[in-house]
This record gives structure tokens, C-alpha cells and sequence, in this order.
């Protein structure tokens, strides 16, 4: 195997150190043909030419009797400063008491004086140096130097290495990591958020000195630690959570969020056990009553239940288990209700898991992106739909489908409606778009962007839950909007609550402000509907005309708002 100080180019330089002229040619000659050779004639000039450059030679040869100043002088100096770690000593040596007490001051080998084989001398200069060096390039990576805490690829692998010998222990993972880091980063500065990175690692290290464990920090702003089974979990994290809240320089208010898993299964490797301690920290995302969760096993259970919709979507996809479901949406502001449009809304039902709601996969498919995949599938559905029942009733019955927030930045996204409009023979103004309110709220410039667009183009836009509350006022006068859909929590508390009751007015004023008609989507009673289209609500979708139902049973309400056009001699559903 190649040896480091044969590696590459670079050839190591090596100081010799003895007064005597004889020797330095000796083993000047002996080395020159492998090493940049220099000299020194004691230890005073030894220690000069050191201090010049400190990471110039690899190796010193060290005589220990000198003027001036002795080898066992300077070996001590040299010994004492951590600059010249990196530098392994071999003393030359007369006597071999010596030899010990040579060591034991810190060198890293001797050789005997009188020099007698050349070759040996040779091999164990390139084997202390290639030593040195390894040691070297283990402690520069072990750490993170940032923290000095374990690097990732070190911490897994002490964790590995105890946790084999130490049978009788079981382990505690925790996972600490901190809320909206890369703000104190855009806020603060780079400076301020390395200051409280390295302050939370002193804060978790200071409590690592009285326990068995260990931690790393394992990418920008999570730290991991590992903990003997006879540590409290819950007060280490409610005590790093309290120690930690103070330590900005600034007014960076900082904010853990700590996920344990206790007594970690050890048939599963360790970066397992992370995982699912990560998979707790997570779950605390817009938890602004906790800071520490646990992955036990309802989470565990969750989890898998997570895995097995996430594996099983394309075959669900292919074999068509996805159903979209339409909600009609009625025009309140004649005496007689009138079919307005639908909303698409999906369902899975699983060939064994039963009927799926949305609540239980949109938001994990939104997290992972394949929520794209759906959105389209009911896109396509629902245009094909559209056109069926203008073959069958003649009449166009528009629908909204619901757009995801990553759907927006998909750059293919109106050739991909438009196709589907084309495949299906209708129009743009056919397919209305939702787009939920917290979509507006995270990139707006590029959202604001596209939806002009789009609108240019013919689609209707609406904007769904709106009040959920991440829109600020501001905002919602220069965003691009044909419909408000009023969050269905104000109309769900209108009649028992003033405050959601003052709220609807709110949103109406808003919507008249805006010059844009209010959906009111949670309708269940006539009450509700008749407050709202006092206040001048025009069209409505709630469980008071219909939940959502298949295809073939929404054509009964297409079946009777045709009956009452008739009967007013009314004309198209548009
Ligand atoms: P959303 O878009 O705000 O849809 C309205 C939800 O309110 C629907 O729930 C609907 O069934 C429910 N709802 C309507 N009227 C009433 C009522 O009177 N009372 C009550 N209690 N509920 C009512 P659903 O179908 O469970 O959908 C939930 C959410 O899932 C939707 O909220 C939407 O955000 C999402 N979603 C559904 N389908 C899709 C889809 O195809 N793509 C995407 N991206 N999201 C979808
Ligand atoms: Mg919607
Ligand atoms: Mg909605």
C-alpha cells in the first residue's frame, strides 16, 4: 500500500536537531532521497525555526544531549504547545533509560545511537509520519468544526461501537432542532446564527459531562444525541429547551424542538432510531404549545400507515382507486337556489383499506410532492366529467379543482391544463382553480406571477380558506383573485359566536372591497344560509344542499336544476 509520506508529489520535510556535525550528515544522507531534509544545532535554533512556520515538517529527529538548549528542553516546549500536535519527535538516544523517559515526555519513538541499519531508520520515520498523519485527518474530521461536537459519519460510528460492547445498556435518541433557523440567519446574520449554533452545542455538551452519551450536530441547525437508558429524557430536554432560550446576542428568540425516542429498538441500526426520533421532532411543526414529542407507538403506527399510502398511490392511480367526488355549489340570491358549479374533491378508496378521506393523505402527499401526481389525475377527471355532462344534459356545469401549492411552481403547469381542456373539448373559464390561502402567503411574487397568467388565459381564480389566517390584509388587495371561499370555521361558529358572526361580515366587506363574489363553504342550516345572503353571500356549498357525492349521483341535482330552468324558461347554468 502507498504510504502518506510517499503520497503525491509533496515530499515531507524532515528537521534534524544535533550539534553534532557527523551525525546530521549521517542521517542527512540516510533520509534526503525520501524527505526535504533541514537542520538545526540545538534546541534553541531547533525551537526558532519551529515557531517560523508551524506546519512545516512532518517529522523531528531529536538529539537529547546539546548545548544551549537540550533535546529534553525542547521536546517539552514543543510537547506543551498544541500548534505542533501534528508533528511527531523521535528522540536519538545513547542510554536506554532514556529511551522510556523519552516517551513519556512525548515522543513518538527513538533510535539508537550508534545509527546502524539505514533501511530500519527509514521505515520507522515513514511509519511514525504516516501515523501522525491518519491521526491527523481522524481528529479533523471527527468534529464539527463549528461546534466541536461529533461530525455525522463519527458519531454513528462511536454509537455503533459502544452500543455493541455495552450489551446491557439500552439507548435513548434524541433530536434537537431549531425553529426557523435560517430566520436568525436572514434576520441576524450568518455571525449570529453560528454564535447560537455554538452556543446550543455548549449547552448540550455541558450536560453530557455527568452522563454516558454522546452528540453530533448532524446538518445546519439539528443536533443528535444518544443517551444511556439512565437518563431522564424529558427533564435533558426541558433543561437544554430553558437553558437555551436566552442565548442570543441579539433579540433572536430561540425555540427548540426536541423529539426522544426512548429505549430504542437494537435490532435496528442507530441511524434508525434518529429517524424516528426526527419523525416525533417533526410532528411538533406549527405546535406552538409543545416543544418535546415522543415517537411511541401511535406515531410508529402513523407512520407506517404514512408508508403504506405512500407505496401504494401509483398502483392506486393505475388501477383508478381514486374517486372524485362533486360538491354542488348554489346561487343564493333568488328565491330559488340555483346550480352554480361543483367542486371536485377526492377519494381513495383503497382495495383494503377501506374508503380514504383527503384529511388523511393530502397534506403527507403535499409534504412529499406526489400530491402532483392526484392533482392531475382529478384534474383530468374532472374535465372529463364536465364534458360528459355536456354530451348528456347539453349544459356546461363548472367545476372547481383544488391547485396545491407546489402545483403552482411546476413549470409546465398551463400546458398541462390546457392539454387537458383540449383532450376534453372544453374551455378555460369551464375549470375553475382553488388555490388555498397559505399559498399565498409563501411566495407570493411568483404565485402572484403565474396566476396572472392564468387568468389572462381564461381561469377563474379562488381563493380557498380564506381567513384561515396567513394572508395579511396588505396582501390581499394586490393578489390576483376572481372568488373569495370564506374558511368554513367562521360559518361552522356564526350562529353561537359574535365574534365569527362580526368575522363573515368582515370577509364580506373585504370581498366587496375587492369587487369579487363570497363563497360560503360549511353551509349546513337555514339559518346560515339566510344570514349570509343577507349580507350579500352569493353562492354557497355546505352539506345543506349536498355533501359530496359521485358522479352519477350529482347528475340528480343537474337533473333538477334543469327542471327548474324550464319552468322559468331560464337559459344556461353559466
Ligand atoms: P376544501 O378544498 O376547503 O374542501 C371543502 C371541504 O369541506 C371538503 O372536505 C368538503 O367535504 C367539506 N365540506 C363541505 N361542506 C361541508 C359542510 O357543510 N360541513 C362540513 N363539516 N364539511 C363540509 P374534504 O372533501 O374532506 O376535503 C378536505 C380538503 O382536502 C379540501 O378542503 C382540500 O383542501 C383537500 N382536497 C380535497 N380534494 C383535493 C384534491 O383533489 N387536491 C388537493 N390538492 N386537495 C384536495
Ligand atoms: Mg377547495
Ligand atoms: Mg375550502
Amino acid at each position: 500500500m502507498e504510504r502518506p509520506s510517499q503520497r503525491g508529489a509533496v515530499r515531507r520535510r524532515v528537521l534534524i536537531v544535533d550539534d553534532e556535525m557527523i551525525n546530521r550528515e549521517i542521517l542527512g544522507n540516510m533520509l534526503k532521497d525520501i524527505y526535504d531534509v533541514e537542520f538545526a544545532e540545538n534546541g534553541k535554533q531547533a525551537y526558532e525555526i519551529l515557531c517560523e512556520d508551524k506546519d512545516r515538517y512532518s517529522l523531528m529527529l531529536l538529539d537529547l544531549l546539546m548545548p544551549v538548549m537540550d533535546g529534553r528542553t525542547l521536546l517539552e516546549m514543543v510537547r506543551q504547545d498544541s500548534v505542533f500536535d501534528k508533528m511527531p519527535i523521535i528522540v536519538m538516544t545513547q542510554e536506554s533509560e532514556a529511551e522510556v523517559e523519552s516517551i513519556k515526555a512525548g515522543a513518538a519513538d527513538f533510535i539508537s545511537k550508534p545509527y546502524k541499519r539505514p533501511e530500519i531508520i527509514l521505515a520507522r520515520c515513514e511509519r511514525i509520519i504516516d501515523l501522525y498523519e491518519q491521526k491527523t485527518i481522524i481528529s479533523e474530521t471527527e468534529r464539527d468544526p463549528l461546534t466541536g461536537l461529533y461530525s455525522r459519519e463519527f458519531f454513528f460510528e462511536y454509537v455503533r461501537r459502544i452500543e455493541q460492547y455495552a450489551l446491557d445498556i439500552s439507548w435513548n435518541a434524541v433530536v434537537i432542532d431549531i425553529e426557523h433557523f435560517h430566520l436568525i440567519n436572514e434576520i441576524y446574520g450568518r455571525k449570529e446564527g453560528n454564535v447560537v449554533l455554538r452556543k446550543i452545542a455548549d449547552v448540550i455538551e455541558s450536560h453530557l459531562d455527568d452522563i454516558f452519551g454522546m452528540a453530533c450536530r448532524i446538518d445546519a441547525d439539528t443536533f443528535y444525541a444518544c443517551l444511556s437508558d439512565n437518563i431522564d429524557t424529558e427533564q435533558f430536554a426541558e433543561d437544554i429547551i430553558r437553558e437555551t432560550e436566552g442565548i442570543s446576542l441579539t433579540s433572536a428568540r430561540i425555540r427548540l424542538r426536541v423529539g426522544i425516542y426512548n429505549n430504542v429498538d437494537r435490532n435496528e441500526p442507530p441511524e434508525t432510531w434518529f429517524d424516528h426520533a426526527k419523525i416525533a421532532c417533526n410532528h411538533l411543526r406549527g405546535d406552538y404549545a409543545n416543544q418535546v414529542a415522543y415517537y411511541d407507538s401511535e406515531l410508529h403506527k402513523k407512520q407506517v400507515y404514512h408508508e403504506r399510502l405512500i407505496s401504494d398511490i401509483d398502483d392506486s392511480i393505475k388501477n383508478r382507486d381514486f374517486i372524485v367526488y362533486y360538491q354542488p355549489k348554489y346561487a343564493i340570491q333568488h328565491d330559488t337556489p340555483q346550480l352554480k358549479s361543483a367542486e371536485a374533491l377526492i377519494r381513495w378508496d383503497h382495495p383494503e383499506l377501506g374508503m380514504i378521506s383527503p384529511g388523511d393523505f393530502i397534506p403527507l402527499f403535499e409534504k412529499n410532492g406526489l400530491i402532483q401526481k392526484l392533482d392531475r389525475y382529478v384534474w383530468e377527471e374532472a374535465c372529463r366529467q364536465i364534458g360528459r355532462w355536456k354530451d348528456k344534459f347539453g349544459i356546461t356545469i363548472p367545476v372547481s379543482v383544488n391547485v396545491s401549492r407546489i402545483d403552482i411552481y411546476e413549470p409546465d403547469l398551463e400546458d398541462c391544463l390546457f392539454k387537458i381542456l383540449d383532450d376534453n373539448g372544453i374551455q378555460s373559464s369551464d375549470l375553475m382553480l382553488e388555490i388555498t390561502e397559505s399559498a399565498y402567503a409563501d411566495n407570493a411574487a411568483r404565485l402572484i406571477e403565474v396566476i396572472d397568467h392564468l387568468r389572462s388565459e381564461g381561469f377563474l381564480i379562488e381563493m380557498d380558506d380564506f381567513g384561515s389566517g396567513y394572508s395579511s390584509l396588505n396582501m390581499v388587495t394586490t393578489l390576483p383573485i376572481d372568488v373569495l371561499k370564506m374558511d368554513m370555521k367562521f360559518v361552522r361558529n356564526m350562529l353561537n359566536d359574535d365574534k365569527s358572526l362580526k368575522l363573515v361580515e368582515l370577509v364580506m366587506d373585504i370581498a366587496k372591497f375587492l369587487k369579487v363574489p363570497v363563497v360560503a363553504e360549511g353551509v349546513e342550516e337555514q339559518q346560515q344560509l339566510d344570514i349570509l345572503r343577507d349580507m350579500g353571500c352569493e353562492v354557497i356549498q355546505g352539506y345543506y344542499f349536498s355533501k359530496p357525492v359521485t358522479s352519477e349521483e350529482f347528475e340528480t341535482f343537474i337533473e333538477k336544476e334543469l327542471e327548474r330552468q324550464h319552468e322559468q324558461e331560464g337559459g344556461d347554468l353559466k
